[in-house]
């Protein structure tokens, strides 16, 4: 099936990454990672886990710090460009920077305990991009309407049911209106019934021209909402290229091996 989203190919250039390489002591985990996200663009990373998935896609968002290698957000856009050397000191300026550009949607979806679904939602755009709160508050409903959890506003997380929790996580990235989404396995901690409502709001999300990237292990999933895979296997890219050619007809034998495993 053809992606739904397909972006100009002379859109935007919305993320630069360029050698990505970071280790945890003697682990090696990114070695010279490249990655080009354009405006619109959904990007499926696969790979057997290990494989460094995880680490890239927070690296992106400033919570790892690659020992090396360089992110650009916003070449020539309006929103003015960022552009870090990991290679060079990277303060706590550098961080909040990287991370003011993209949202994150974890695995576990991190909502906090004791707060609210609406607080979970606002604390972002109201602590820290400093919005008026009565406009975050306004934006939140809009969303949790969106997504049909309008009704559990007032709920605590521990009241909510696994996909219910993943909906308010993804509702909690978007309403910090990033300029890129990042998914980390956002189903797999959920129980099998659970898992198509969320892939259904992601599916949506592309649809509506959002820009993201989806680390998943689902595969049929990554071919149905991705543009591009990115096939990792112990630190490095093996494979890259649009989804139905990675997926179906993948060239390198490791790509193969993980492809038919899965399918
Ligand atoms: P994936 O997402 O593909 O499963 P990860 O990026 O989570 O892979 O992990 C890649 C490697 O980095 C693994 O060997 C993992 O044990 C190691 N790793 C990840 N995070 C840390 C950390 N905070 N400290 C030490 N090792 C880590």
């Amino acid at each position: 099936m053809s992606p739904t989203n397909t972006p100009e190919p002379q859109a935007a250039p919305v993320l630069e990454a360029r050698n990505l390489a970071k280790a945890f002591g003697s682990n090696q985990v990114l070695r010279d990672i490249d990655i080009d996200i354009r405006r619109g663009q959904v990007v499926a990373l696969i790979g057997p886990s290990g494989s460094g998935k995880t680490t890239v896609l927070r690296s992106l968002n400033g919570l790892e710090i690659p020992d090396a290698g360089t992110v650009t957000f916003g070449q020539g856009d309006a929103s003015g460009e960022l552009a870090i050397d990991f290679g060079a000191k990277v303060g706590k300026k550098e961080v909040a920077a990287l991370r003011d550009r993209s949202a994150m949607v974890f695995q576990h979806y991190n909502l906090f305990p004791h707060m609210t679904v609406l607080k979970n939602i606002i604390e972002g755009p109201v602590q820290v991009q400093k919005r008026p709160k009565a406009e975050a508050i306004a934006e939140a409903e809009r969303l949790l309407e969106r997504v049909g959890l309008a009704d559990k506003r007032d709920a605590y997380p521990f009241e909510l049911s696994g996909g219910q929790q993943q909906r308010v996580g993804i509702v909690r990235a978007l309403a910090l209106k990033p300029q890129l989404l990042l998914f980390d396995e956002p189903t797999s901690a959920l129980d099998p019934e659970l898992v198509g409502d969320v892939l259904g709001v992601i599916k949506e999300l592309a649809e509506e021209g959002w820009t993201m990237v989806i680390v998943t292990h689902e595969l049929a999933f990554a071919q149905h909402v991705a543009d591009e895979v990115i096939f990792m296997d112990g630190g490095v890219v093996v494979e890259r290229g649009p989804a139905a050619e990675v997926l179906r007809a993948p060239r390198q034998e490791r790509t193969k091996l993980f492809v038919k495993r899965l399918q």
